[in-house]
This record gives C-alpha cells, sequence and structure tokens, in this order.
C-alpha cells in the first residue's frame, strides 16, 4: 500500500504536537482522570490509550469542518481570491493555541484534506474497479467478509474522504452496502462510540446477537483492521469474523472483546 491521506497526515500531525505519553509520572489534571480510571479498571492503558485516539479524531473533525465551514462563507466571488486562506489563518491563530510556527504546516494540510473531500468515486472507476475484484474472485465486503454481487458492492474509502481520504487504490475497498452505511466518515475503532458497548447476554444466550449491533460489530472489527488478531487475515479473505474475548470471565465489553478468523476463535 503506497500514499497518503491527508487526514492521516493530519491526525499524525496532532499527535506530533500532543504526544500520547501515558507512562509519563508527571500528569496535569486531565491526563491523571483518564489514567486513574484506566488503574481503575486494570486496562494497561489501554482506555487511556482510546479516549487519546478519540480525543484526537474529535480535534481533526474540528479543524476539517471548520476550515469547511469558512471555505462555503468566503470562497465566491463576493470576496477576493485570498480571503478563505486568510480566514482559515486566522480562525487557527486566534481561535486556537495551535503553536505558532506550525500554522502553517496545519494550514496546508487542512486545504489537502478539502480537496479530498471533493473528490467522489466516478462510475468507470467504480466498474473498473469491480471488475478487478471479480476477476480475482475476491469481490467481498471488506468489513463482513459477505460475497456480493456488482449491484450490492459500494466502493468504500477506507480513510473516509470527508475526513480527507484520498480517492485512490490504495484507499479504496469494496464493501455492502449495510457496512458502508454503518461505517459512515469514521476513521477508526476509537470513532465509534466505544463506551456503548458493553453486552449485558452471553454467546450463548439467544439475545447475544441482537444485542451485539452491527455497529458494535463493526467497531470491534475495526480494533484489528477488519483481520484476525491471531494470523492478520482480512474478512475479505477468510469471510466473516467471529468475537472472542481476551479475558472469558469478563463480559462482552469493547476493550476485551477482539475478531478472529473461524481457525482461532477461542471457546
Ligand atoms: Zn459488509
Ligand atoms: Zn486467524
Amino acid at each position: 500500500m503506497n500514499g497518503t491521506n491527508p487526514g492521516q497526515e493530519l491526525r499524525n500531525f496532532l499527535k506530533e504536537l500532543y504526544p500520547h505519553n501515558y507512562n509519563n509520572t508527571d500528569f496535569n489534571e486531565v491526563k491523571f482522570f483518564i489514567s486513574e480510571i484506566d488503574s481503575a479498571l486494570i486496562a494497561n492503558g489501554e482506555f487511556s490509550k482510546i479516549v487519546y485516539e478519540s480525543s484526537i479524531n474529535y480535534m481533526l473533525r474540528r479543524f476539517i469542518n471548520t476550515a469547511e465551514y469558512l471555505k462555503r462563507k468566503y470562497e465566491s466571488d463576493e470576496f477576493p481570491a485570498q480571503k478563505f486562506v486568510e480566514e482559515l489563518r486566522r480562525f487557527i491563530t486566534e481561535a486556537t493555541c495551535i503553536p505558532k510556527d506550525k500554522t502553517e504546516k496545519l494550514l496546508a494540510l487542512l486545504q489537502a484534506c478539502l480537496q479530498s473531500k471533493g473528490r467522489k468515486v466516478k462510475p468507470p472507476r467504480k466498474k473498473r474497479l469491480l471488475k478487478e475484484y471479480q476477476a480475482k474472485n475476491e469481490l467481498r465486503c471488506y468489513i463482513c467478509g459477505k460475497y456480493l454481487n456488482e449491484q450490492e458492492s459500494e466502493i468504500e474509502h477506507i480513510w473516509p474522504r470527508t475526513m480527507g481520504g484520498a480517492t485512490e487504490d490504495f484507499n479504496l475497498k469494496i464493501s455492502c452496502s449495510i457496512c458502508n452505511d454503518k461505517k459512515q466518515h469514521y476513521i477508526d475503532a476509537s470513532d465509534f462510540h466505544y463506551e456503548q458497548i458493553c453486552l449485558v447476554s452471553d454467546k450463548s444466550d439467544e439475545n447475544f446477537s441482537k444485542e451485539m449491533k452491527k455497529e458494535y460489530r463493526i467497531a470491534v472489527w475495526a480494533k484489528s483492521d477488519y483481520s484476525c488478531t491471531v494470523c492478520g487475515e482480512p474478512a475479505s479473505i477468510v469471510g466473516t469474523l467471529n468475537f472472542g474475548r481476551i479475558n472469558p470471565d469478563d463480559s462482552w465489553h469493547f476493550l476485551n472483546t477482539e475478531a478472529y478468523c473461524d481457525e482461532h476463535t477461542p471457546e
């Protein structure tokens, strides 16, 4: 896989500015409360990590959407050509505390993200991609592993287009319309409502499949990039991934649930 998504680059940039360092003992108050919850749940840093990831995604979304808002407002004939860029620069320098020497880099990344946002997959490209997958007998949803026919197939941006995902082959996969619809513009597992994924039923209960909603399934699959946690084989090759628990005595909650191929499913 070659190439980069502007949105991904923006997130890396934010991470460089705000590195996650939960092993640091010199916490300020915010870091302290997250690590307190983490230790209270004996999450070994996993909870702290997911809160961090979703906070960075929140920042990313705020920046991209504010840039889009300003673009719509100021990129018209009414205003001089550079008005939008000036307003975006003003927003970064006056409405945020991003270090001053990073302003131009952030500005450039945001503009690249907005360009990606406007690039959709055109019908001839969709046709070509579907043909390629069909020729390899791999016309399957990369999320749920279901075999598809051409009518059921959607082209999915792995990194969402609205969040600066490129419309280039490295960022495109086939999905079914249900997964496409449920994944929406989520970037990764931390973007889903992981805090809500905490089932009260067990796998043997008839309520399990009802309680394990499609969004929850996609969120757990997303944790390991839609691949088996053990062998790394993707759902697009081995089919629908099953669920298993890290600690079988604990409930089916987000941090305790992983995706496995048939061969590696525990219990
Ligand atoms: Zn699917
Ligand atoms: Zn496996």
